[in-house]
């Protein structure tokens, strides 16, 4: 893949992403990215914006500010399903 804006070969990385949802600020730390070695740039796969999406509809957000480690998300999944990570999130995270 190209990045849209220099047209050079994106490489594989991890990206930051900062969220707003109902009022609450949320970091994703660790979430993987095409990164544009030129300008920055990083561009996130529509299935990641996905499950970000998810997480953030059923953690608990009970803090004004929040941090997701999205690496540990996706280790968790690897045993558990989607509901009870989530759940498990919550005790890491909040
Ligand atoms: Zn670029």
């Amino acid at each position: 893949m190209l990045c849209p804006f220099c047209r050079v070969e994106l490489v594989k990385g991890r990206a930051t992403v900062e969220r707003r949802y109902k009022g609450v600020r949320v970091t994703f730390l660790n979430v993987p990215a095409e990164v544009c070695t030129s300008c920055g740039e990083e561009l996130i796969d529509e299935y990641i914006v996905d499950k970000m999406d998810y997480i953030l509809q059923n953690i608990e957000l009970d803090k004004d500010y929040m941090i997701i480690d999205f690496i540990k998300f996706n280790d968790l999944l690897q045993s558990k399903d989607e509901i009870s990570v989530t759940k498990e999130l919550q005790v890491c995270f909040a």
